[in-house]
């Protein structure tokens, strides 16, 4: 059962925290995603998992905070980015709204790599200030085992499934949206290891197309499968943060 905020009235809120007091927050980005996939990718990506998560844990979701922080696409139209201190406090707001309510444990993620080293600055720092208990669930590297073990199963590789809106980002859209997703002919984009890439420069120095990885790759199978495999990790993640928050309590 997914309590999913947007879709409640306030006195379903209320009954529904007699039975959970555990949100999950999404965290994403309005950027592009190559000429194959529209700008809310990441946002779309945040939804679902979210919503998966939350059916597995029976709690709360929140609605997808986004934009997020994408400097490093905004060569490519359309990108709408915040500063790190405005991500910041609009997560420090969403927060502090969620523990006004009597939400005692809310689990950030996000579906946009570019958030995370913010993120979880300013988790902790919430985690301190609030009455809550505030944290981000998993990490990139965890994420990208989760990815790569699904893809692996369908035989694209690490970096044909791409760090941005190669196979793996295309396959879950067309689970979820297909009507969203462009001929996929030509949109390949850099293919190879993107670890030494300096973000700073931005992604067009890597990729005029803006993809990192291969879209042509991407199959509907490979999507549901890569939905299941990102939620479980989050889900696993949050449970056992949950676990160990209520140990030490
Ligand atoms: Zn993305």
């Amino acid at each position: 059962m997914v309590f999913e905020l947007t879709k409640m009235t306030w006195p379903d809120v209320e009954d529904g925290l007699a039975e959970s007091s555990l949100v999950v927050v999404p965290t994403a980005s309005v950027e592009q995603h190559g000429p194959h996939l529209p700008l809310s990718v990441d946002a779309l990506r945040g939804r679902e998992l979210g919503r998966r998560i939350a059916a597995e844990l029976d709690c709360f979701l929140a609605p997808v905070v986004r934009p997020g922080m994408s400097d490093h696409h905004m060569d490519f139209p359309g990108t709408i980015s915040l500063s790190e201190e405005t991500f910041k406090a609009v997560i420090r707001d969403y927060c502090e709204s969620l523990t006004d309510h009597g939400f005692t444990d809310i689990a950030l993620f996000t579906s946009h790599g570019g958030n995370a080293d913010a993120l979880v600055e300013v988790a902790d720092r919430l985690d301190a200030d609030l009455d809550g208990h505030v944290f981000v669930a998993g990490d990139r590297e965890g994420m990208m085992e989760a990815r790569t073990a699904a893809m692996g199963e369908f035989g694209v590789t690490p970096e044909e499934a791409g760090a941005h809106a190669g196979a793996a980002e295309t396959a879950f859209l067309l689970e979820t949206n297909p009507e969203l997703v462009e001929p996929t002919d030509g949109a390949t984009g850099f293919v190879g290891d993107v670890s030494d890439i300096p973000l700073e420069d931005g992604i067009r120095a890597v990729s005029d197309n803006g993809v990192l990885g291969d879209p042509e790759q991407a199959t509907l199978e490979q999507g549901e499968r890569l939905i299941e495999s990102c939620a479980s990790y989050f889900a696993g993640e949050i449970e056992a943060e949950t676990a160990r928050a209520v140990e030490s309590r």
